[in-house]
């Protein structure tokens, strides 16, 4: 038997099964999970004993919140709670008033604990559930927390302290919305000057999310809603080691909300004061054609001087489309036109395909379905006509695709709300969904008064 362990026998005879778990292990793993018992046996006694030292401290009373006659002391009581390194028991005071005033019963030495009346698990390990809820279904998210821990907890307790916290979450969202309301912007968020000096790229889209048609029931046909997404990032372009240049998003920010254009706009106005966006050397904000999330630019970010660009892609397609319905798809002349105002459409020569397009919409010899969709396509370009400047656009620095944008986007959605036979409840998804938030924006922490588990 080892120094230490010889020790820890001496101090506790109770500890012998534990220690001799750990002196017959036969490999390393077997080892490190019998140290991890003992370990938890240890930080039980350690958690108890401290624990019955403050209980007995002495105590001023404050006085009833009811009579306001000194309360008084009705001896130690037991409590429990379940924590990491296993169930915890202590005796400390609880306090009554002696006029037997109904609900004026305190307990000291749990207020100073930060301890809830019926709280059962302590929040470090609430606060591991809500993490892994973050990115898996509540039933889940229970058993990687036995795994993970050893501490078993019911796939509705995850579900109660989920629903806390997004509360939580979204109170301090809407009390930044109310200060928005009053003309008061957020602080901006801490930023290196690195990041400071990168373009920052703006984007919105939406996503399909299965809800129940009822509330309370899982029962009946799904209704599926749109939830709005925008991300806001710094443009980093950075070269890999076979030397191939790379953009990636650096300070993913993003806002969503289940509800209409008009919710998303405040968010992302009180998101994008956050990130600077009044600082920022450039900003771009980047979409396909979707009208709505074009009104978000010109009510959040037109008037800040933010770059628009219509996604490259989709006003190629558009084009293509346009093409097909007079040409024919798959014909040589649809190609060849296709390639060619593609190519003027992506280095500067924008106005030169409006004014092609206008010329074909003169023409008598075309159909009546082909003027149709070419005198579409023209209407398309001529409302994006200041968001198609490709050539400048490169050259500036800014993306001209929305790809990664709308990735981003989707993401944040599509991995924890749409699983197989998943249907939500507003509330529920709510809640989930400003975890989620808080999680990707890296604002987490700051709502679980725990530090975090890291080595010194
Ligand atoms: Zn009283």
């Amino acid at each position: 038997m080892s120094r230490l362990s010889e020790v820890l026998l001496d101090y506790d005879p109770n500890l012998k099964d534990a220690l001799s778990q750990l002196s017959e292990a036969t490999t390393l793993a077997l080892m490190v999970m019998a140290v991890w018992a003992i370990m938890r046996i240890l930080g039980v006694r350690l958690l108890e004993e401290s624990l019955a030292v403050r209980a007995h401290l002495p105590e001023t009373w404050p006085g009833c919140s009811v009579c306001g006659k000194k309360l008084q002391s009705k001896g130690f009581r037991e409590r429990k709670l379940m924590t990491f390194v296993g169930g915890i028991c202590w005796k400390r005071r609880v306090g009554r008033c002696p006029n037997g005033c109904a609900g004026a019963q305190v307990v000291p030495l749990d207020d100073a604990l930060g301890i809830f009346p019926y709280q059962q698990t302590g929040i470090e390990i609430q606060k591991m559930g809500c993490l892994l809820s973050i990115f898996s279904p509540f039933n889940t998210a229970s058993q990687l927390l036995k795994q993970l821990t050893g501490i078993s907890v019911a796939p509705g307790t995850v579900w109660t302290w989920v629903q806390k916290v997004g509360q939580q979450v979204m109170g301090k969202l809407s009390d930044d919305l109310d200060k928005l309301a009053q003309g008061i912007l957020p602080e901006d968020e801490f930023m290196s000057d690195d990041l400071k000096s990168l373009p920052l790229v703006i984007g919105g889209d939406g996503v399909m999310v299965p809800f129940r048609p009822n509330p309370g029931s899982p029962a009946g046909k799904v209704v599926w809603r749109e939830v709005k997404v925008a991300i806001l990032a710094r443009l980093n372009e950075r070269v890999t080691k076979h030397k191939k240049q790379v953009v990636q998003l650096s300070q993913r920010r993003l806002v969503a909300v289940l509800g209409t254009i008009d919710a998303l706009a405040p968010r992302l106005t009180v998101e994008s004061a956050r990130q600077q966006i009044a600082s920022a050397v450039k900003s771009a904000w980047i979409s396909d054609g979707g009208v709505g999330y074009w009104t978000v630019f010109h009510r959040c970010l037109k008037s800040l001087g933010v770059t628009p660009i219509l996604d490259f892609y989709h006003a190629a397609q558009n084009l293509n489309k346009g093409l097909a319905a007079w040409l024919g798809e798959q014909t040589d002349e649809c190609r060849q036109w296709f390639s060619t105002l593609r190519h003027r459409l992506r280095h500067g020569n924008e106005k030169w395909v409006l004014t092609e397009l206008e010329k074909l919409l003169e023409s008598k010899a075309l159909s009546e379905s082909a003027r149709h969709a070419l005198s579409n396509l023209y209407q398309y370009l001529e409302t994006h006509k200041d968001h198609i400047h490709y050539d400048q656009f490169k050259k500036d620095g800014l993306p001209i695709g929305s790809g990664l944008v709308e990735s981003a986007c989707k993401w944040l959605v599509q991995q924890r709300f749409k699983g197989v036979g998943m249907r939500w409840s507003e509330p529920g998804f709510n809640n989930v969904l400003h975890l989620r938030l808080a999680w990707v924006n890296q604002r987490f922490d700051q709502f679980f008064p725990v530090p975090a588990l890291s080595p010194k």
